[in-house]
C-alpha cells in the first residue's frame, strides 16, 4: 500500500530520467515526451542553462525570507515584466497561488471602489486551480463536487462569448473583473475567436472592470508568443503564468499593469517560498532562452507544421471531429472518450495526454528535432487510426 494520498489513481509508470525532448523509465525504455510535465518543460529536460542556474544558485543562498532584498527576484521581475508588457509582479509557487493572487487583487480593487460584495466573472470548462477558490473559479463540477461549500463572489458565463458577459454586466451590478484563459488548456484545447480578447478588452474598459488572463498554461512561449494575448493587440490588467516559467522549478507570478500594479501594499499578500532565490534564478535562465533568440518564433512554426501535418494525415478520418491549436498546444477531438489512447501511445515510445474526456492533447517541448516531431505526429495519426471506441 502507498503511503501517498490517492489523488492521482494507480500510476503504472516510473520515469527516472530526461533529456532533450526524450524521457527513460526504470527499465530503460525511451519515450518522446508529448506532454512537457502538462506545459511545464518547454526548454526540455536537463536544460543546460537552467541546471547551470540552479547549480550556481544553490552554491550560494537557497533561501532567505521576502522581508529581505532578494536579488534573483528582482532581476527575474524586471525582464518577466518587460516581456509581458506589465508594471509589477508577486512570485507565488504554483499556478493556483498566482490565480489566488489575482482573485484577491480583483477583490481588493472592488471593495476599494465601495463595490459592495465584488464579483469575478470566469468561464464554463475553465481550469484554474485545486484551491478553494480557485476550484470556485474553475468551471468543472465534477472537479468541485464533495468539496462545498465554495466561495462566494463568482458568477460564469460561455467561453468565446462576449454578448454572454453583457447580459451577466446587465444582471449584476458588483462585477470587478474577468478571469479567462487566452486558450482553454484542461477543458479541451479551446481557442477562441482571434477578436474576443480585445472586444473583452474593449468590454472591460467600458465597465471599469479588471481584465484578468490565467497563462498558466499558454504563457511562456507555449503558443508562440511569449503571452498568448501578444496575439493580439489586447493588453490585460493582470495577467498570471506558472508551469512554463520555471522549467519544472515551482514557481508561479501573477503580474498587473497600470492601476491594478498598485492595488496591493505592504500586509496584503505574502508567501513563504514565493519568489525565493533558487526559483527565480533558475526561471531568469528559462526567460533568458525564451527572450534570447528566436525559439518562440520557431515554436509558432512547429506549431503550424504540426497542425497542418495532423489536418493532412487525418483529412476524412470519420472518428475525428476537429483538430486545433495555437503554437505548441494542440488538441484533437475524437468522437468519443479515447483515455486508452494514453497507455497505446506508451506502448510506441509516446508521452501524449488526454483532457475533456474525449481530446488528445499535445504539449510538446520547442526543442524537438524534425526526426522526433515526425515520430510524434506519425505515432498519434496511427493510434486515432487503429482506435477502435468501445461503445458504452
Ligand atoms: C495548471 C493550471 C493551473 C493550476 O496550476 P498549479 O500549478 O497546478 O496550481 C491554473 N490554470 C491553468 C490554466 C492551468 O493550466
Amino acid at each position: 500500500m502507498s503511503t501517498l494520498m490517492n489523488t492521482y489513481g494507480a500510476r503504472t509508470l516510473t520515469l527516472v530520467k530526461g533529456a532533450g525532448s526524450r524521457v527513460w523509465d526504470d527499465a530503460g525504455k525511451s519515450y518522446i515526451d508529448g506532454i512537457s510535465g502538462i506545459a511545464v518543460c518547454g526548454l526540455g529536460h536537463s536544460h543546460a542553462a537552467v541546471t547551470r542556474a540552479i547549480s550556481e544558485q544553490a552554491d550560494k543562498l537557497l533561501h532567505v525570507s521576502n522581508l529581505y532584498n532578494i536579488p534573483p527576484q528582482q532581476s527575474l521581475a524586471d525582464k518577466l515584466c518587460r516581456a509581458a508588457q506589465m508594471d509589477k509582479v508577486f512570485f507565488s509557487n504554483s499556478g493556483a497561488e498566482a490565480n489566488e493572487a489575482a482573485i484577491k487583487l480583483a477583490r481588493k480593487y472592488g471593495n476599494d471602489k465601495g463595490v459592495e460584495n465584488p464579483t469575478i466573472v470566469v468561464m464554463n470548462s475553465a481550469f484554474h486551480g485545486r484551491t478553494m477558490a480557485t476550484l470556485t473559479a474553475t468551471g468543472n463540477a465534477k472537479a468541485q463536487q464533495g468539496f462545498e461549500p465554495l466561495l462566494p463572489g463568482f458568477v460564469r458565463a460561455p467561453f468565446n462569448d462576449i454578448a454572454a458577459i453583457e447580459v451577466l454586466a446587465a444582471e449584476h451590478k458588483n462585477i470587478v473583473a474577468v478571469l479567462v484563459e487566452p486558450v482553454q488548456g484542461e477543458g479541451g484545447v479551446r481557442v477562441p475567436h482571434a477578436d474576443y480578447l480585445p472586444k473583452l478588452r474593449e468590454l472591460c474598459d467600458r465597465h471599469e472592470w479588471l481584465m484578468m488572463l490565467d497563462e498558466i498554461q499558454t504563457g511562456n512561449g507555449r503558443t508562440g508568443k511569449y503571452f498568448a494575448y501578444q496575439h493580439s493587440q489586447a493588453l490585460p490588467d493582470v495577467v498570471t503564468t506558472a508551469k512554463g516559467l520555471g522549467n519544472g522549478l515551482p514557481i508561479g507570478a501573477c503580474l498587473a499593469r497600470g492601476k491594478a500594479a498598485e492595488v496591493f501594499g505592504p500586509g496584503n499578500h505574502g508567501s513563504t517560498f514565493g519568489g525565493n532565490p533558487l526559483a527565480c534564478h533558475g526561471a531568469e535562465a528559462v526567460v533568458d532562452t525564451l527572450t534570447g533568440g528566436d525559439l518562440i518564433e520557431r515554436v509558432a512554426q512547429r506549431g503550424e507544421q504540426m497542425l497542418q501535418s495532423f489536418k493532412d494525415k487525418l483529412a476524412g478520418n470519420d472518428k475525428v471531429v476537429d483538430i486545433r491549436g495555437q503554437g505548441l498546444m494542440l488538441g484533437i477531438e475524437l468522437e468519443s472518450p479515447c483515455l486508452e489512447l494514453v497507455a497505446k501511445a506508451r506502448e510506441l515510445g509516446l508521452l501524449i495526454n488526454v483532457t475533456a474526456g474525449n481530446t488528445v492533447r499535445l504539449l510538446p517541448t520547442f526543442i524537438m528535432t524534425d526526426e522526433e516531431t515526425d515520430e510524434l505526429v506519425n505515432g498519434v495519426v496511427q493510434l486515432i487510426e487503429q482506435f477502435e471506441p468501445n461503445d458504452e
